[in-house]
């Protein structure tokens, strides 16, 4: 990955979350407070206009700036989980390389998950981000020798069977938790969006 495609992949998420800002709202209005949607898309906006400015010159500034905005911009539990997420992507990766291999994005995308885990204290199976981005970086690991695009698109399947997974979930964490039991049937946001990073990394490299 290089400083172009980390900028596509970017856009690439901002681009799929406007596209899909009624239907993650629609998602969060079953289990939350119908958000969700608004959020990242104005989030996203709002990236791809500060990665315009700020022209970046590494694979690790691009992601870096990502998660600053999103944190600067995003309210509700979202914004600090995926900025803190792309800010702690863009710190592992190695400063100032201006190209990064699969093997070094996978350990990022790991340090990423870790970082959200630290913050939201989520495990698998509370339905959150985590049963989307967890089984994602597993499957972008596992397949990282055989390329970027190989492994872009393992994660974005395992994202996706992560995803539709939270469906039969009870929610341990975040707003839907308040709804205790009555939160199963329905899919997670999160889980959902995190699904969508995946699917535009997948994208952007095949
Ligand atoms: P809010 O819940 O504050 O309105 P959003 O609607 O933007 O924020 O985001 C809701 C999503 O955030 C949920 O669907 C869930 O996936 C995710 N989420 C909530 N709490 C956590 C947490 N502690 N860890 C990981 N993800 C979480
Ligand atoms: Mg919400």
């Amino acid at each position: 990955m290089d400083v172009a495609l980390a900028r596509s992949w970017i856009a690439a998420i901002a681009a799929a979350v406007t596209e899909q800002a009624d239907y993650l709202t629609q998602l969060d209005s079953a289990i939350g407070d119908a958000d969700h949607g608004v959020n990242l898309n104005r989030g996203f906006t709002a990236v791809v206009a500060a990665l315009e400015a700020a022209d970046p010159t590494s694979v690790g500034d691009v992601l870096v700036k990502t998660g600053t905005t999103l944190v600067s911009k995003v309210g509700g539990a979202a914004g600090p989980l995926y900025g803190t997420a792309f800010r702690a992507i863009g710190k592992a990766l190695p400063a100032e390389s201006a190209t990064v291999d699969a093997a070094e994005l996978g350990a990022a995308l790991r340090a990423g998950l870790a970082a959200v885990q630290k913050l939201g204290a989520a495990v698998p199976g509370d339905k959150t981000i985590v049963d989307a981005y967890g089984p994602a970086v597993a499957a972008f690991e596992k397949a990282a020798d055989d390329g970027l695009p190989a492994a872009a698109r393992a994660a974005a399947e395992a994202a996706a069977d992560g995803m539709r997974a939270t469906i039969e979930l009870h929610a341990r964490k975040g707003r839907a938790s308040y709804l205790g039991p009555r939160s199963v049937g329905h899919q997670d946001p999160g889980a959902t969006s995190t699904w969508l990073v995946f699917k535009a990394l997948a994208d952007v490299t095949a």
